[in-house]
């Protein structure tokens, strides 16, 4: 007989991330180590029993559903950000989003583990993951199995800093302010992030154009000069 094609899958819990829209999120996790996020366990696997043993790990691979972009369809070539948006590549020999099957894995360091009410969270250092991202499954992460030192990296080696981050006076006073409100590192995390410089291969040569970032409740304001990135201002939403 022939196994099943199709299958069910439920989520078993849920992200809540500092990021709150897709531009600007990482490329992979572990690039922007000051972003935070936690994920929540779902009824009905919101039990601390389910994750007894996980405190002895540093990290845990998460499966996940790319929910913002489950309606798009996919295609069998891409032009994956990484090589300017020139060349295509079958989308097997791709991390894109837009796959037959909308599924994610993301390597990702963990924090606490506890229990709020009924609630239960796992801190997570330097995911890539949108606020609302429902979660297949977790696995812990296996040294000795996942970590591959002589891999071959194909067209997506490490990446590099591209230009440095400078803040105007008005973007580091709301900052430092946002910052002492909420307990929040915003200033390194917008640094971190536009250092990676987000913005589509299509506009990566273009200087001057205003970009907004979505993070928490506010929306940061940048724009590319000719040597540096420059942080405009922030605005509350
Ligand atoms: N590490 C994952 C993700 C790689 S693609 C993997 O390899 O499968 C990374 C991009 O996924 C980010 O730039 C972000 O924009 C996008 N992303 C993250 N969470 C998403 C979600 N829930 N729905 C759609 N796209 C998402």
């Amino acid at each position: 007989m022939l196994p099943s094609n199709s299958f069910s899958l439920s989520t078993i819990g849920i992200i809540h991330s500092c990021y709150k829209e897709k531009f600007g999120i990482p490329k992979q996790p572990g690039l922007i180590d000051r972003a935070t996020a936690r994920l929540e366990l779902l009824p009905p696997y919101n039990r601390l029993d389910t994750l007894e043993g996980l405190d002895d790990f540093s990290h845990i691979w998460i499966q996940f559903i790319f929910h913002a972009c489950i309606k798009e369809n996919w295609k069998a070539k891409i032009r994956p950000p990484r090589l300017g948006g020139k060349e295509k590549l079958g989308v097997f020999a791709t991390r894109a989003t837009h796959r037959p099957n909308p599924i994610g894995l993301s390597v990702v360091k963990i924090g606490r583990i506890y229990q709020e009410g009924k609630r239960i969270f796992i801190d997570l250092y330097g995911a890539d993951l949108l606020d609302g991202t429902p979660v297949l499954d977790i696995k812990p992460y296996l040294p000795y199995a996942d970590s591959i030192t002589d891999a071959r990296g194909g067209f997506a080696p490490k990446p590099t800093q591209t230009k440095p981050v400078q803040f105007s006076e008005q973007a580091k006073n709301q900052c430092e302010h946002y910052q002492s409100l909420h307990n929040r590192e915003i200033t390194s995390l917008i640094k971190q992030i536009i250092e990676q410089d987000p913005r589509p291969a299509y506009l990566s040569n273009q200087v001057d154009r205003e970009h907004g970032i979505k993070l928490w409740d506010v929306n940061i304001k940048w724009c590319a000069r000719s040597d540096h990135f420059e942080i405009l201002r922030i605005e509350y939403e």
